[in-house]
């Protein structure tokens, strides 16, 4: 029987999810929105390990400061701002 998976040879299980048990899968990306008040920032192509059965979001620490740092600044500068994980300055931790 042919996998799914040979489309997909980079994407590995790397452990389990915290919340259903399910596989998370590394290289994969996410979307993350936030809001603060009646602000709102989504930033798009986060690099993650995404649960397979409930597609819940794990980033490492790097990724999660800098995405937290960027979405400080940008929520106050617009009412809405859509931005792409590459176009972040990076933390390093
Ligand atoms: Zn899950």
């Amino acid at each position: 029987m042919i996998t799914e998976r040979a489309n997909q040879e980079r994407t590995e299980v790397v452990g389990t999810c915290y919340f259903c048990g399910g596989p998370r899968e590394e290289n994969k990306t996410t979307t993350l929105p936030f809001v603060v008040g009646e602000r709102l920032v989504i930033v798009k192509d986060v690099p993650a390990e995404v649960c397979a059965q409930c597609g819940e979001a794990y980033l490492t620490t790097e990724v999660s400061e800098t995405v937290t740092s960027a979405v400080r600044e940008l929520i106050n500068k617009n009412e809405l701002t859509v931005v792409n994980f590459s176009e972040l300055v990076p933390v390093s931790v």
